[in-house]
C-alpha cells in the first residue's frame, strides 16, 4: 500500500533530522532571535537569523523538545538558508496550508521534505509542535525586516 509506504519514509526523514539536526546553533550576529514555547507538549525553540540583501544569510536553532518540534525546525533552517526572504514566506505559508488548513502536499510545490509532516495534521496536539519553530521563524522575519526598514529609512 503506497500510504503505508509514504508514512514509512517520512516517518524516516523526521527521524534523521532530529538525530542528525541541520542548523544547529544561534546565529551570531543575528537580526532576530525568536524563542518558541508550545507549553503543550513542553517544546523550547529558539530560531535565530541574519538577513542580508533580502536573503537568509544564516539561520540556526537551540531547543528541547519532542521529535517532531525538532526535525520540524531541522527542516525549517534547511529549506529557508540562503534563501530570498520572499522564497521563506511562500514554504511557511504552504506549510501551513498543509498542517493548519488541510491543503493537500501535491498541490504545494515548495515544501521539499516538509512533505513529511503531512501525517502530523491527523493529530490536533502534534500540529502545534510542527509549528512551532515556523512560528518562531515568521516572528524572526518580522522583527528583523523592522531592523532593515528603519536603517533604510
Ligand atoms: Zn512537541
Amino acid at each position: 500500500m503506497a500510504a503505508a509506504v509514504d508514512d514509512e519514509l517520512y516517518r524516516e526523514i523526521i527521524l534523521d533530522h532530529y538525530r542528525h539536526p541541520r542548523h544547529r546553533g544561534l546565529v551570531d550576529p543575528a537580526d532576530a532571535t525568536v524563542h518558541g514555547h508550545n507549553p503543550l507538549c513542553g517544546d523550547e525553540v529558539d530560531v535565530s537569523l541574519r538577513i542580508r540583501l533580502g536573503h537568509i544569510e544564516a539561520i540556526g536553532f537551540e531547543g528541547q523538545g519532542c521529535s517532531i518540534s525538532l526535525a520540524s525546525a531541522s527542516m525549517m533552517a534547511s529549506l529557508v538558508a540562503g534563501e530570498p526572504v520572499a522564497q521563506a514566506r511562500t514554504v511557511l505559508h504552504q506549510l501551513k496550508q498543509m498542517l493548519v488548513e488541510g491543503t493537500a502536499a501535491e498541490d504545494l510545490d515548495a515544501l521539499g521534505d516538509l512533505e513529511a509532516l503531512q501525517g502530523v495534521r491527523r493529530y490536533a496536539s502534534r500540529v502545534k509542535c510542527a509549528v512551532l519553530p515556523w512560528n518562531a521563524l515568521e516572528s524572526g522575519l518580522a522583527e528583523a525586516g523592522g531592523i532593515h526598514e528603519e536603517r533604510a529609512s
